[in-house]
């Protein structure tokens, strides 16, 4: 049995707890290897490893952290099979999914290589009489990310790219479920030149989180995953004086309105719903249908989903894969055996659920009522909800009235009506004929309402403000002709 160790100075570090954490194939069930959660003293090695490494990499040129960030880029690139390949052997998203999503994760580093032009502050000449006035922004010190299980090199790279380049060292605490690519980000990133230290990656649990939490050196928090957790994470980190943005779950609706062409709704729905088998913080989990297009968008659904080939990432052919554990795959599938909905197609007949992997094929539910738990609950697998509603102005209230505000989709052909969804919906992302609104790096990535607690979002121009705090100086050079003695407020007129 394999070992999972932590990261702490440059190196792999064998842990010396006692609690282990099953990692599983989730295509087989097998039990493929542990993690040796970390205990509160290692984690604080690992703070103390960013700590002592971050003066000397603040004090690096900003062009030379942009270089260590375009040399990670360009390794992630070249291993991005190896990378994919192992995250689906943990995961079971298709390979070619988990290529996806480390292509997403690189355009983290893209950005945050464009750190010299993007951390520059402002000027103000003469603000008063031989007074100039400047802003520059400063790294926080150790910061630390705890990633969930669903793109365990995507939401790493959301967190850290910005972070470093800002002159920050980071502890990373990557899902107990899928820790093994941590690792092999962690020693790409020692090859493209960043300092021992810089980077850390503690494997475990809860007890590992709250040690974080605790750590006074600990500047700043971020948190990716569901949403009872994220509450946790924000409360605590506040309470110690941390900085905090804590992402958490969703429900994310998709209107599809009368006039939209079926199709083009149907396939977004699907390839939406059930990608990586449902288990996307961006996943629609409930297509409201708007007057008479729900017969022909049901029947539409569920013939493409009848085509989907569920299956193993080693079958080059599969769709879909498994769910991450057996326990989840039951709890996913406990759903359907709830009121309140019409299931239309039933993912647990499909014969591959009967095997050993944690297999539940795409079910879909239609006429959902949104008392039930599948409208009310983060089913987080490949159940997709169909409410059935007569106007516009409803899909809205079911969207706006939810307690998530994730993302939001809406299909349309009137531009009009798209116009005033994105300005009606209390949501954090909108896509129009877009079904997963995901932002490019270049923007910033949140929810509204229980889907993130914090002011900043994630990545992107708001990931470099969250790693960086603002410092004003205002500064007068010697000069005898304007200097006198004046005990009134300073003044600019
Ligand atoms: P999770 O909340 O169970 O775990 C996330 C992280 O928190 C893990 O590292 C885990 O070890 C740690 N953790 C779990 N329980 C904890 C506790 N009680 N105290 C302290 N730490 C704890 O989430 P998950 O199951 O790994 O991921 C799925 C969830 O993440 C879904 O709800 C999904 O919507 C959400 N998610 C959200 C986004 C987003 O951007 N909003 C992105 C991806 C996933």
């Amino acid at each position: 049995m394999r070992d999972i160790p932590h990261w702490i100075g440059g190196r792999e570090v064998a842990g010396t707890g006692d609690v282990r954490l099953p990692v599983f194939d989730p295509a087989t069930g097998e039990l493929r290897a542990e993690v040796v959660a970390a205990t509160p003293e290692e984690v604080r090695a690992a703070v103390l490893s960013a700590r002592k490494a971050q003066p000397a990499w603040r004090a690096a040129s900003l062009s030379r952290r942009a270089e260590v960030m375009f040399h990670f880029r360009d390794l992630v690139d070249e291993h991005r099979k190896e990378i994919a390949t192992l995250l689906s052997s943990e995961h079971g998203k298709t390979v070619a999914d988990a290529a996806g999503e480390v292509t997403r994760g690189l355009e983290n580093a893209e950005f945050a290589a464009g750190a010299p032009h993007l951390l520059k502050g402002d000027y103000s000449e003469q603000a008063a009489t031989g007074v100039d006035v400047y802003s520059i922004q400063q790294p926080l010190g150790v910061v630390a990310g705890i990633t969930p299980f669903n793109f365990p090199a995507m939401v790493p790279m959301w967190m850290f790219c910005n972070a470093l380049v800002a002159g920050n060292t980071f502890v990373l605490k990557p899902s107990e479920k899928d820790p093994s690519v941590s690792l092999l980000l962690a020693d790409l990133l020692r090859r493209a030149g960043l300092p021992d230290g810089a980077f850390n990656v503690v494997q475990g649990d809860k007890v590992a989180v709250d040690a974080l939490l605790a750590d006074p050196d600990v500047q700043a928090v971020s948190f990716v995953g569901s949403t009872p957790v994220a509450k946790y994470i924000s409360e605590t980190s506040t309470r110690a004086g941390k900085r905090v943005q804590a992402l958490g779950g969703a429900k994310n609706h998709m209107v599809v309105l009368p006039d939209a062409d079926v199709p083009t709704a149907a396939d977004a729905a699907v390839s939406a719903g059930f990608g990586s088998a449902g288990e996307r913080c961006m996943a629609v989990s409930v297509v409201v249908a708007v007057g008479g297009v729900g017969a022909p968008l049901v029947d539409a659904i569920k013939e493409r989903i009848e085509n989907i080939r569920v299956g193993p990432a080693s079958d080059p052919g599969a769709e879909m894969g498994p769910l991450i554990t057996g326990e989840h795959r039951d709890r996913v599938r406990s759903y359907l055996d709830h009121d309140g909905g019409t299931v239309v197609v039933d993912g647990r007949t499909a014969p591959i659920t009967q095997g050993p992997g944690f297999f539940l094929a795409p079910s879909l539910v239609d006429n959902v009522d949104i008392d039930s738990p599948y409208y009310r609950d983060e089913i987080f697998g490949p159940v997709l909800s169909v409410v059935r509603v007569d106007t516009y102005e409803e899909a809205v209230a079911l969207v706006n009235d939810n307690p998530y505000g994730n993302g939001t989709a809406i299909f349309t052909r009137d531009g009009g009506v798209a116009r005033r969804f994105q300005y009606d919906v209390v949501c954090g992302m909108v896509g129009v004929n877009v079904p997963v609104p995901v932002p490019v790096a270049y923007y910033s990535f949140g929810g509204w309402k229980t889907s993130l607690f914090g002011d900043l979002h994630m990545y992107g121009p708001d990931g470099l403000r969250f790693y960086t705090r603002t410092k004003v100086v205002t500064s007068r050079w010697p000069d005898p002709a304007t200097s006198e003695v004046d005990l009134g407020f300073p003044k600019v007129r």
